[in-house]
């Protein structure tokens, strides 16, 4: 069994999920002001829609917002839309995988199940949710190209899409890029959070101070990566198994989707796309 409620302040979570075995396997949806944020997994279909109906039917839903493309956030979009005869808001960068589609690997397939295509309007920068409530955007790429994060103005909580899940992770899929998630981590910190509603974690208390323990984390673990890459002239393998081990559970059962690699290849690479700038400043080609 998979299922559960988390009611906080004006949010009440809602959490399901294929298998039992841990927080990356279950996805949360969220209910608050008269706006469902994030819509759960294709395969929890039956759960999710109980939950939807109910607070349809008690607290009211004029609207769906998503955080980005990814199935187990929109992959239900267009069932509820359909049901509830609402609007679905999505970031632009989002618009086009909704309506028409993208590649999955199978272990997402089996995991998540399969999206249900939507047609979804651009989510403005700031957008009514209900209640005297606001919702802000913030562009927070890194985990994908098109995820933002979602700012209740009112109370400083944060729909965190996939920002933040754990304080140190190991493993990275191969199009996530530290860079710019640490950017992100830093950008959503500007705006003074309080409570992280993240997709997967649930509800974490003192968001602010997990979101700068993650980036802290972050910054570390790459500083010693270039480090060992650039100066002691070590391979990938080697950094990441002085640094992370070897590789787990989730790398064989991705695939090799996640690994711990990645994570390493990632901070080394972003380092390289720096100092490549760098030096294409400081050096003048001649004409
Ligand atoms: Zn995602």
């Amino acid at each position: 069994m998979s299922t559960s409620r988390h009611q906080h302040g004006p949010v009440e979570g809602f959490r399901s999920g294929r298998y039992p075995i841990g927080v990356s396997t279950h996805a949360y949806c969220y209910h608050v002001g008269r706006t469902l944020v994030d819509t759960g997994p294709p395969n929890q279909w039956r759960r999710v829609r109980a939950f939807v109906r109910e607070m349809a039917d008690e607290r009211g839903i004029d609207r769906v917002v998503v955080t980005h493309h990814h199935e187990d956030h929109a992959g239900n979009a267009g069932r509820i839309a359909e049901m509830l005869d609402v609007p679905v808001f999505a970031p632009s960068a989002s618009l086009d995988r909704l309506r028409d589609g993208f590649a999955m690997e199978m272990y997402r397939r089996v995991v998540w199940g399969g999206p249900v295509r939507v047609d979804a309007q651009p989510v403005p920068d700031h957008l009514s949710i209900g209640n005297g409530l606001t919702l802000r955007t913030i562009a927070a790429p890194g985990h994908a190209d098109d995820m933002v994060c979602y700012l209740i103005e009112e109370t400083g909580g944060l729909f965190s899409a996939d920002l933040y899940i754990v304080k140190r992770p190991e493993y990275f899929r191969y199009d996530e890029h530290v860079g710019a998630l640490l950017r992100s981590l830093h950008r959503v910190l500007e705006h003074g959070v309080s409570t992280v509603y993240c997709a997967h974690r649930g509800i974490v208390e003192d968001g602010a101070h997990a979101l700068r323990e993650k980036a802290r984390y972050l910054e570390a673990l790459c500083g010693v990566a270039r480090r060992r890459y650039r100066q002691d002239r070590r391979s990938v393998k080697d950094i990441r198994e002085e640094m992370l081990g070897g590789e787990g559970m989730l790398y064989w059962i991705s695939g090799g989707d996640f690994s711990k690699d990645n994570l390493i290849s990632s901070c080394i690479r972003d380092q390289d796309r720096i100092d490549a700038e760098h030096s294409l400043h400081a050096v003048k080609s001649p004409s």
